[in-house]
């Protein structure tokens, strides 16, 4: 497992764009831990029309924090 950080894909609300609330990705940001292979697609409406595919220690200036739980 690897650490993820605020600030980082894995805590954004737009990691996993249309399936964020699945539990595997809700784990993620309450435990900050993830699969160090996890690839997921950014809803990020910039990017939705390039199919970003993001792993959980990734970013952009386009974070924004989920909401935990
Ligand atoms: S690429 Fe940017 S907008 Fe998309 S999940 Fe990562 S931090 Fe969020």
């Amino acid at each position: 497992m690897i650490t993820v950080h605020d600030g980082q894909c894995g805590t954004c609300t737009y990691f996993g764009a249309d399936h964020s609330d699945e539990p595997k990705l809700v784990q993620i940001r309450i435990t900050h831990k993830a699969e160090p292979d996890l690839v997921e697609p950014c809803g990020h409406p910039e990017h939705r029309p390039l199919d970003l595919q993001v792993t959980p220690v990734s970013g952009c200036a386009g974070y924004t924090p989920a909401k935990v739980a």
